[in-house]
């Protein structure tokens, strides 16, 4: 027979040094955190505030917010002191905003040194700035905005260009005692990005943030950030994740724990595993299973459960999960941890599902098992 393979971790993870950004740990083996970005002005403190709450409510565990203006800068302090969870400030261009973010208490600094004017000048003051304040920073390569020397250098934003971009910044505050880092070197094709990372993972300990830029809108963003994300987690590399999409940042947040949820590297919440429907089909899958994840989004508890066609795997896979139906003969057999529990006629599929499903919930919860 074929031995039995005991079920691993996807990786090993890289071992990198740990950094903290507010409560929340960023490598050294920390869980591998989700953060998104606001896109509201961050001057409209009223509205940024509201956007990082329904953030919070999604899963997300770091925010940042833009800040090309004074008037944005102005507004970090109070932002960064009501906000549920860390915000980092985002810096282009401007060095003075470096300081107004870690005078206004952000948990960390995101600068770009490809199109800060004078960075290397400005590096000594910067490390002071946030080592006095034990404020992080996060040195963020972009290929679009790579630094003009090494664009020339290379020809273009390449894996050793975006890498030694970065290594040469992070090398700069390390002449000044400055190590409390983490790296991006995104790109918006994935296959660059995950060299880039894979090289940069080789070079250094820093935690890294791993993130494909100008992903694209939801479907395609969707399908890089996890194929990228997917071949370095499965390598073990990348310590804080960021979806980009062109879609709004909660899209990001919910794509970005599934990915992680996938590789188990975060535990599963709900999970409806059902059947792609095939010829067999006796039920129409696609709007079951639709109606059932509309009927129990929200839920916290780990709950697998199975939406199947017809009888061929339907009670094979009904009976590996918490709850399930097999459909055939306009009826569905409902399954509760492997045992048919009743059968319904197929109007009342969906609502038996919903009804077992709270049940078990609300029996988790005073179990304790909550994801
Ligand atoms: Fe087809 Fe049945 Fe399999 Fe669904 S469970 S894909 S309907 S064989």
């Amino acid at each position: 027979g074929v031995p039995e393979m005991p079920v691993r971790p996807i990786a090993e993870r890289r071992v990198s040094r740990r950094i903290q950004v507010g409560p929340v740990a960023v490598g050294g083996g920390a869980p591998v955190s989700v953060q998104s970005m606001t896109t509201t002005r961050t001057s409209d403190i009223g509205a940024t505030l509201q956007q990082i709450a329904e953030l919070t409510a999604s899963g997300c565990q770091i925010v940042r917010v833009a800040c090309p203006t004074q008037d944005d800068a102005d507004a970090l302090a109070t932002i960064a002191r009501k906000s549920q969870i860390p915000v980092i400030a985002d810096i282009h261009f401007q060095p003075k905003y470096v300081f107004a973010a870690i005078e206004a208490g952000c948990a960390a600094v995101r600068v770009n040194p490809g199109n800060i004017k004078q960075f290397d000048d400005k590096v000594k003051e910067i490390a002071r700035a946030a080592k006095d304040h034990g404020t992080p920073i996060r040195i963020g390569v972009n290929a679009g905005s790579l630094d003009r020397r090494l664009l020339q250098k290379y020809g273009k934003a390449t894996p050793e260009a975006l890498v030694e971009s970065a290594l040469w910044e992070a090398s700069l505050f390390e002449e000044h005692g400055f190590s409390d880092i983490k790296i991006s070197v995104k790109h918006n094709d994935p296959v660059v990005m995950v060299n880039a990372y894979r090289l940069l993972a080789a070079q250094s300990d820093y935690p890294l943030h791993l993130g494909v830029t100008e992903a694209g809108p939801a479907f395609q963003g969707t399908i890089k950030s996890a194929v990228a994300f997917g071949a370095l987690l499965s390598e073990g590399i990348g310590d804080t994740i960021r979806v980009s999409l062109s879609a709004p940042p909660v899209e990001e947040v919910k794509v970005g724990l599934q990915i992680l949820e996938s590789l188990n590297l975060k535990p599963r919440r709900l999970e409806i595993v059902s059947c792609p429907s095939c010829g067999r089909a006796q039920v129409d899958v696609y709007k079951l299973a639709d109606e059932v994840t509309a009927g129990l989004e929200g839920m916290e508890v780990p709950l697998r459960v199975a939406v199947m066609g017809c009888v061929v795997n339907g009670p094979g896979e009904a009976r590996e999960a918490d709850l399930g139906v097999a459909s055939g003969n306009g009826k569905g057999q409902i399954f509760v941890k492997g045992e048919v529990i009743k059968t319904v006629p197929e109007s009342k599929i969906v609502e038996t599902l919903i009804e077992e499903a709270m049940k078990i919930a609300e029996q988790m919860e005073q179990d304790g098992v909550a994801a």
